[in-house]
């Protein structure tokens, strides 16, 4: 069996990432993968669940425990379209993940070098390696254009309530 590179499970977690848009989510996707296989997936859907903790990569860690009958996920990647938050990031040093591969930056709430760098502070009792920048510019895109979309339903809105009274 080949191995499947990053840029492969990054679509997958793209993939996942579009199914949060359509339930109106914000389209952020995560795979967890342990030798070549899947074990976890998720994407974000905090509204839908009422629960402020269903970030895509809390859902994979999730699955992931599961799948392994096991709160410790050795030897897994995490593949997230968007960089984690600090929520996320502390799951994966408790979760013991190898490696967290993201594709887009997130310059206001990232956790994995960006506002924070809990996964490589040097006072924690395990280190996440980190791949940044896979399929970073689709990512990216994917969110600006959900973001786009959303002001110019909103702005519609507003237009026809406007047109009504
Ligand atoms: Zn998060």
């Amino acid at each position: 069996m080949s191995e499947y590179n990053d840029e492969h499970w990054m679509r997958h977690a793209l993939a996942l990432a579009r199914r949060a848009w359509e339930e109106g989510e914000v389209p952020v996707g995560a795979v967890l993968v342990q030798g070549n296989r899947v074990i976890g997936e998720g994407w974000n859907r905090p509204i839908g669940q009422h629960d402020p903790t269903a970030h895509a990569e809390i859902m994979a860690l999730r699955q992931g425990g599961k799948a392994l009958e096991n709160y410790r996920l050795i030897d897994a990647t995490l593949y997230v379209t968007l960089e984690p938050c600090a929520m996320c990031a502390g799951a994966m040093v408790h979760s013991r993940i190898d490696r967290l591969v993201f594709g887009a930056r997130d310059e206001k709430t990232g956790a994995a070098g960006s506002l924070l760098d809990v996964l490589r502070h040097p006072g924690m009792n395990h280190q996440v390696a980190i791949v940044e920048g896979v399929l970073a510019a689709e990512c990216a895109a994917l969110l600006s254009n959900f973001f786009r979309q959303r002001r110019e339903q909103k702005k519609a809105l507003r237009l026809a309530q406007k047109s009504t009274q």
